[in-house]
């Protein structure tokens, strides 16, 4: 069975008091997440170890960085390498969000260094892949995303590929409050989940996770995890309201 997850992505948002009161106000929501359902939280950097803490001892519910360098140490000032994350509890790890690219360059020959420095240490890369609204309404998706996906996963051997759990969205969805349909949401997951079959054979996509990202939200979340090839979300924006992310974490199937 494949893990379904629900992933906060809170990007450069909140003072510390703010993220304190989040943490909060989540952990005294009541989740009843089962085996192989998980709650990720990726938070700024400087919040882990607050999350971390506030998050101790609670099951299927973890700590995620944004971003990481691909060396494992060195003289790279301002970084945070794959490994110092672990060492502070930290196991996921969100690489290629689309800002990430189009704001500081990130290429696939970089995001495939980056996602093998995760898989190395052991830890869960969650690779973002998607299109801009230009190649949606050229109706190219299904290339443009596989090209992605080819470029900085397809180096990787089974045994890692099944490690890494992938989120697709789609640039004109974040942050825009456009939502793919759910119909639009499976039939590209569908797709990304053929791209593994034909390289990897079907028994090992069945098994990787594909998230779905873009504006999702506690009216639409029920609809978009129904979906047989969705299993889970990425959530920017609802993921700072504590009730909507609560009922989204609810709404994993
Ligand atoms: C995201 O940033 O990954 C995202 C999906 O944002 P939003 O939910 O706000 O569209």
């Amino acid at each position: 069975m494949r893990k379904q997850i629900a992933a906060a992505n809170w990007k450069m948002n909140l003072s510390q008091k703010e993220a304190e009161n989040l943490l909060d106000q989540l952990l005294a929501s009541d989740f009843n997440l089962s085996e192989n359902q998980s709650a990720i939280f990726a938070v700024p950097a400087i919040y882990i170890p607050l999350a971390i803490q506030k998050f101790a001892g609670k099951q299927h519910m973890f700590v995620a960085a944004q971003n990481c360098h691909q060396k494992t140490n060195g003289a790279y000032t301002g970084e945070i390498a794959a490994s110092m994350y672990e060492t502070v509890g930290v196991k996921h790890i969100v690489l290629g969000h689309s800002e990430r690219r189009e704001y500081f360059n990130e290429s696939d020959a970089l995001l495939a260094e980056k996602t093998e420095a995760v898989l190395a240490i052991g830890s869960t890369p969650i690779f973002c892949c998607g299109e801009p609204l230009e190649i949606r309404e050229a109706g190219t998706q299904n290339s443009f995303v596989e090209a992605q996906l080819k470029n900085a996963l397809f180096q990787l051997s089974a045994e890692q590929i099944v490690r890494v759990v992938i989120a697709y969205e789609p640039i004109w969805a974040i942050g825009t409050g456009k939502t793919a349909t759910s119909a639009q949401a499976q039939e590209i997951h569908a797709y990304i989940r053929s791209v593994f079959a034909a390289q990897y054979g079907q028994s090992i996509a069945e098994q990787i996770s594909i998230l779905y990202g873009g504006s999702v939200k506690a009216a639409n979340a029920n609809e978009i995890f129904s979906q047989p090839d969705v299993d889970g979300g990425l959530v920017g924006g609802a993921s700072l309201i504590a009730t909507e992310f609560a009922a989204i974490i609810n709404a994993l199937k």
